[in-house]
Parts: C-alpha cells; sequence; structure tokens
C-alpha cells in the first residue's frame, strides 16, 4: 500500500517540478509579451506529463495501473479549449494501451465522459471566481477517480478498499494543490503585465504633458502659413501639390498630440447630457466618406431612453478612434454595424465591425499605449484615449473579438439620474 502512496507522490513532485520550471523559463524571457504559451505547446506538455505519469505509475491489482495523469489531462483541457481536450482524450487512451489489462476499458470510459463534461463546461470556466473554479476541479477529479476505481470492482471484482481510499484522497488533494498552483502562477503573470502597462501608462503621461503643449503652437503655426502658400495665386501649381502634402503631415501631426493631449487631461471639464443617438449620428456623418470609399455600410439601431453625461467633443473622439478601426479592419468592405441598448446596469453602445478581428492576446494588449499593428500608419494611442475617456466617464470598456470573424466594442455608461428632472 505504501507502495502506492510513494508512487503517487513520486507523480506529483514530477507534475509541479514541471510546471515550476515552465514558469520560469517564462519569466526568464524578459519580455513576455512576446512569449505565447500557444495550445499546441499546451497539448505537446500535457500529454508529456502524462506519459511520464503513466510510466510512473504504481500498479495495484493484475490489469489496473495507477498515477496522477489525470492532472495534467485536466490543466490542459481547462486552458486548452476544444481541440485540445480532444487531442488529450486520445493521448489518454493511446498510452495507456501498451500497459494493457482490464484497466483499458475503465481509461476508455473514462476519458470519453470527461471529453464530454470538459467540452461542455469550457467556455464558462475561466469566467468562474477562482474558488469556486478551484473546487470544480477538485471536485472533477474526487469523481474521476472513485469512478476510476468502483468500474473496476463493479465489473471486475476487484478489491482493494484501502488503495482505493489513498487513490481517491491523493488525487484530490494534488488536484486543489496543483491547480490553485496553476491558478497563482497566472495572476502573478497578469499582474506583472498590468504593472509594465501601467508604468508605459505613466511615461505616456509625462511626455504627454511636457511636450504636447509645446509642440502643438509652432505646428498651428507652421500650418497657417503653408496654407497661405497653398492659397495664393502666384503660387504654382506643383508647389501646390507639395503644400498640400504639408498641410496633410502637420494635420496628422496635430491630431497625434491632440491624442496625447486628451490622455493628459482624461477627466472632462463639461459634463453634459449627452443625446446618444444625435452623438453617434453625428459621428456616422464624419466617417461615411472614408466608410464608401472601402465598400463599407453603416448601420444604426438606437433602443435607449436615457442620455448619459460628458464632454461631448471627447465622446466624439471615442466614437471617432473605435469605427475608425473598424473601418481600418475592414479592408475588403463590409458591416460596421452602431447600436445602442440600455438595462439595469446601465446604457450600453456597441461598435461592431466583420474585419480582420484580434486574438486574446491582442485584446489583452489593446488600449495599452503605442500597441499598434499598422505598422507606420497607426499610432497605438487611439484606443488607450478610449479607455481613459471611457473611464473618466464612469464607464466601462468590453471588447470582443475573433480573428476573420469581426470586433465588437460594448461601452457601457451609468444612466444619468437627474435627467429627468
Ligand atoms: P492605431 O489605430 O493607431 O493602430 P489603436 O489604439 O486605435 O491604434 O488600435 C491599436 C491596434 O488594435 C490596431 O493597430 C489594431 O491592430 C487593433 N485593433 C483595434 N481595433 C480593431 C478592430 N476593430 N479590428 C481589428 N483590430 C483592431
Ligand atoms: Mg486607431
Amino acid at each position: 500500500m505504501s507502495e502506492l502512496f510513494q508512487g503517487l507522490l513520486i507523480n506529483l513532485l514530477f507534475i509541479l517540478l514541471s510546471i515550476l520550471l515552465l514558469n520560469l523559463l517564462i519569466l526568464a524571457k524578459h519580455n513576455i509579451y512576446t512569449y505565447r504559451f500557444g495550445k499546441l505547446h499546451l497539448f505537446l506538455m500535457s500529454s508529456l506529463l502524462m506519459i511520464v505519469s503513466i510510466l510512473l505509475s504504481v500498479k495495484v491489482d493484475e490489469g489496473f495501473v495507477y498515477d496522477l495523469r489525470f492532472i495534467p489531462f485536466l490543466l490542459g483541457c481547462i486552458y486548452g479549449g476544444r481541440p485540445v481536450i480532444l487531442g488529450l482524450a486520445s493521448v489518454m487512451i493511446l498510452i495507456r494501451l501498451p500497459f494493457g489489462g482490464n484497466g483499458i476499458l475503465v481509461t476508455t470510459i473514462l476519458a470519453v465522459i470527461y471529453t464530454v463534461v470538459m467540452i461542455y463546461m469550457y467556455p464558462n470556466l475561466l469566467k468562474k471566481p477562482l474558488y469556486n473554479r478551484l473546487l470544480l476541479f477538485t471536485f472533477l477529479s474526487f469523481l474521476y477517480s472513485v469512478i476510476g476505481f468502483l468500474i473496476p470492482s463493479i465489473l471486475f471484482d476487484f478489491d482493494q478498499t484501502f488503495s482505493y481510499f489513498i487513490y481517491v484522497m491523493v488525487l484530490t488533494a494534488s488536484t486543489f494543490f496543483v491547480c490553485y498552483l496553476c491558478e497563482v502562477l497566472r495572476t502573478f503573470h497578469l499582474l506583472q503585465m498590468e504593472s509594465i502597462k501601467f508604468e508605459k501608462m505613466e511615461t505616456v503621461s509625462h511626455l504627454a504633458a511636457s511636450i504636447s503643449h509645446e509642440v502643438r503652437n509652432p505646428l498651428t503655426v507652421v500650418r497657417g502659413f503653408l496654407q497661405l502658400v497653398h492659397e495664393h495665386s502666384d503660387t504654382p501649381e506643383d508647389c501646390k501639390t507639395y503644400t498640400s502634402l504639408a498641410i496633410a503631415e502637420a494635420d496628422r501631426a496635430s491630431e497625434i498630440i491632440n491624442e496625447y493631449l486628451t490622455f493628459a487631461r482624461p477627466h472632462p471639464e463639461v459634463e453634459l447630457p449627452l443625446e446618444l443617438e444625435q452623438e453617434i449620428q453625428k459621428c456616422v456623418e464624419i466617417i461615411r466618406p472614408l466608410a464608401n470609399k472601402q465598400g463599407i455600410t453603416i448601420e444604426t439601431a438606437f433602443l435607449h431612453n436615457h442620455p448619459i453625461t460628458g464632454d461631448p467633443h471627447k465622446f466624439q473622439q471615442i466614437l471617432l478612434n473605435i469605427s475608425k478601426n473598424g473601418i481600418d479592419a475592414m479592408k475588403s468592405g463590409g458591416i460596421l454595424f452602431l447600436f445602442t441598448k440600455e438595462d439595469e446596469n446601465g446604457v450600453h453602445l456597441s461598435i461592431t465591425d466583420t474585419g480582420i478581428g484580434m486574438t486574446s492576446e491582442q485584446v489583452a494588449r489593446l488600449g495599452e499605449p503605442f500597441f499598434s499593428l499598422k505598422g507606420n500608419k497607426g499610432t497605438g494611442l487611439g484606443m488607450m484615449v478610449v479607455y481613459r475617456i471611457v473611464e473618466s466617464m464612469r464607464g466601462t470598456v468590453h471588447v470582443n473579438s475573433k480573428p476573420m470573424k469581426g470586433t465588437r466594442i460594448t461601452l457601457s455608461f451609468p444612466i444619468e439620474e437627474t435627467s429627468n428632472t
């Protein structure tokens, strides 16, 4: 019996060591943003751990081996998604085959049951609060160990009560411990990302405050004189092309500076009731020429009743920045859909495009200063400004995006209570 206990503990040791080692490796890569622990990595890693576990397994009775391979399986399923779940279930059955015996049947039944359960639960798993999640994982593992011992005892008259007890205890406790460790490490990474983002924000904030004003005034003067040269009747035609280019570039520069300025002064100076419908219509009029040029249809729907509060000018900027990103994402045409609705939580404005979409890593970085995938064409400031302004309006931004499908950005604002009085 102590053999089973020891075997399981060695199993646990290997699993823990691999998880810690993996995390050290990720941390050693200083730029954790560029590090992607993709689904394939996850699948390979979990499969490897399952193989190690089964190699270290303990034989309890003729044809049955016991180990902790369920833990890497569970971890892979939790973080990997559907393809990984199916892959790992197959691996689980395949690696059991060489050991022979009636245990193959038990493993197959368990693999099938857990594939179905995990595929069904996966979409909501990571949204649950930490402790509920941990409890659920522990319960799943408890159930696994119980079934893993019940089937043999019923079908093959397998009678090992004490081993049964040890196996259930060790597997359940280990699952709790390993899952807890993984969650703690995950939180740690997220916090580290947040702190890097925060530092960048600080830098931008300082830059914005100190430089923007100094640059904006001379730029206005330069633009003014260029305009005069452009409009002067003595200017030859070819010079006019140059001046119009110069004016366009000066405008772009001042646009960037304006975004910095918004960042430095995110708090609305004016708080007016905003009629969402009017503001959206205004924005649509501004972007319609651009959308038409790219074959994009703009649709709107308004299902809200209350106004919100904020600075109309800044609100326009949010709308423009988001819609512009949507249009940029639809190079070969599509639909930009702006719609509002209302519920007890507030007023929600969704801006949906059918463009190239983003991966979850890109969504996580959205709003970070200088994050742009548009090369020279982008500044990486647009969404940062959106987040800042929405925050200052006591609202929230929610991003939903699928690569090659499209993006939906939902802004939620509290309802202005005094609006009816
Ligand atoms: P910029 O537009 O100047 O690049 P933003 O902060 O507005 O900066 O956007 C940052 C990046 O996020 C963009 O470069 C783009 O890659 C991505 N992005 C933003 N909105 C969308 C969208 N609707 N669809 C696809 N990608 C988007
Ligand atoms: Mg943009």
